[in-house]
C-alpha cells in the first residue's frame, strides 16, 4: 500500500498562494516603509519582486486564520461589526488598502448614549516573542512599539502608517488594533488617536506623492515604460538607497537593488561545549525565573493573613511589617513543631468544648 505524504498536499495547497500581484497604487500597509525606493520598486517592477518563501506563505496564511477566528469571536462576543474587508482609496495620494472592519462603540453616561464612533479596526497575529515585547507597552502606546521594535523587526514600521490612513478615510478620531499570540490565542489591544498623529500621516501623504512623482517618470504618456528598472537611466531616477541592515535583508526588492550593505559576518560552525553548556543553562534559568516569579505572586495571595498553618509537609507562617505588608514565611515543616502545632490545636478545642 502507497501511502501518500499528506504534508505535501497540504504545503502544495499553500504553494498556489505564493504569487506575486501587479501594483499600480502607493499600499497602505506599505507606505510606512522607511525605503521610497522600495516603494517605487513596488510600482515598476513587482514582477521583479523575491517570490514568498514556503515558510513566510506559511505564516501569512496562518495569520489570516487568525483573522477569521477573531472576526468571528468579536461577532459572537456582541461587538457590532459595521464593516468588514472594505475597500479604500485615497485619491490624492493614490494609496489603497483593506480595512479589517469598522465597529461601532457606544459611549454611555448615566444609562444614556451619548456619543457613536465607528473606529477602523486593525488585526495583526504575531509570535510569542513579539508578543511578549509587547506587553510592556501600555494601550496608547502604539507608536513607540512599533518604531522601538521595528528596529528589530523592520516590518512594525510600516503598521502606524495602515491604521492611521483607515482612521482618516473614515475620519475617526482614533483606530484600534488587535495583537494575537499565534501561539497560545492571547490578545493585546492598542489604541492610536488620529489627532496625535496628524504630523506623522502629513509626513506619510508627502511620501506618497513623491513616490507617485517617481513612478511617473518611468512610463510615458501611452503608459508604456520608458526603460528598464534596471537600465542605467533608471538608476539615475529611482530614490536613494536606505542601506539599512535590517530594513534591506527583509525587502523583497534587495537582489534587484543591492544595496551598498553586507548583511553581517558569514556563518562558521564553531564546536565549543563550555559556550554551549552556558547559553542552554541560561535560557533554562531563565525559565525558571519565570516560574518562580507566578509561583511566588500566587502564593502571596493564597498566603495572605495565613499563619501558623500546616500544609502538607510546609509551615505557613507570616506577620505584617510596620508599612502594612504582609511577609509570609514558609518553611519545612518538622515533627517537633507538627506535634507542637497539634497540641495547641487540642487545647484550645478542649477549651471551646468545655465551654459550650
Ligand atoms: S534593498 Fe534596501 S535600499 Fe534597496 S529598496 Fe530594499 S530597503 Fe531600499
Amino acid at each position: 500500500m502507497e501511502i501518500p505524504n499528506l504534508v505535501e498536499k497540504l504545503y502544495n495547497t499553500h504553494k498556489k498562494n505564493i504569487r506575486r500581484f501587479p501594483c499600480h497604487t502607493n499600499r497602505a500597509s506599505a507606505i510606512g516603509s522607511p525605503c521610497e525606493r522600495q516603494l517605487v520598486y513596488m510600482r515598476v517592477a513587482w514582477e521583479q519582486a523575491e517570490l514568498t518563501s514556503l515558510t513566510s506563505q506559511l505564516i501569512f496564511d496562518e495569520g489570516n486564520e487568525h483573522e477569521r477566528i477573531v472576526m468571528r469571536d468579536l461577532l459572537e462576543s456582541g461587538v457590532k461589526v459595521i464593516e468588514q474587508q472594505t475597500a479604500f482609496k485615497d485619491d490624492l495620494t493614490n494609496t489603497t488598502g483593506h480595512l479589517d472592519a469598522v465597529i461601532e462603540i457606544e459611549t454611555v453616561k448615566d444609562q444614556v448614549v451619548v456619543g457613536i464612533d465607528h473606529p477602523p479596526l486593525e488585526f495583526k497575529s504575531c509570535s510569542p516573542f513579539i508578543f511578549d515585547a509587547l506587553a510592556r507597552y501600555g494601550e496608547d502606546e502604539y507608536m513607540k512599539a512599533m518604531s522601538e521594535m521595528g528596529e528589530d523587526y523592520s516590518w512594525l514600521k510600516k503598521y502606524p502608517a495602515q491604521i492611521l490612513l483607515y482612521c482618516y478615510a473614515k475620519a475617526s478620531k482614533y483606530g484600534i488594533i488587535i495583537f494575537k499570540n499565534k501561539s497560545n490565542g492571547q490578545m493585546k489591544q492598542f489604541i492610536l488617536n488620529l489627532e496625535e498623529n496628524m504630523d506623522y500621516l502629513s509626513t506619510i501623504f508627502e511620501k506618497a506623492k513623491r513616490v507617485n512623482k517617481a513612478v511617473a517618470l518611468f512610463y510615458n504618456t501611452d503608459g508604456s515604460k520608458k526603460f528598464e528598472v534596471d537600465s542605467e537611466d533608471a538608476k539615475k531616477l529611482l530614490p536613494a538607497k536606505i542601506n539599512d541592515p535590517v530594513d534591506c535583508k527583509y525587502c523583497d526588492y534587495n537582489v534587484l537593488c543591492n544595496p551598498d550593505i553586507t548583511f553581517g559576518n558569514p556563518l562558521r560552525v564553531e564546536n565549543n561545549p563550555i559556550v554551549e553548556k552556558a547559553i542552554d543553562e541560561h535560557f533554562l534559568f531563565n525559565l525558571y525565573r519565570k516560574a518562580y516569579d507566578k509561583r511566588n505572586e500566587f502564593l502571596k495571595v493564597a498566603c495572605k493573613d495565613v499563619d501558623n498553618v500546616i500544609v502538607g509537609k510546609w509551615h505557613v507562617a507570616g506577620k505584617y511589617n510596620k508599612n502594612g505588608a504582609w511577609l509570609k514565611k514558609i518553611t519545612i515543616a518538622d515533627e517537633m513543631k507538627m506535634l507542637q502545632i497539634k497540641e495547641e490545636e487540642e487545647r484550645i478545642k478542649k477549651i471551646i468544648d468545655s465551654n459550650k
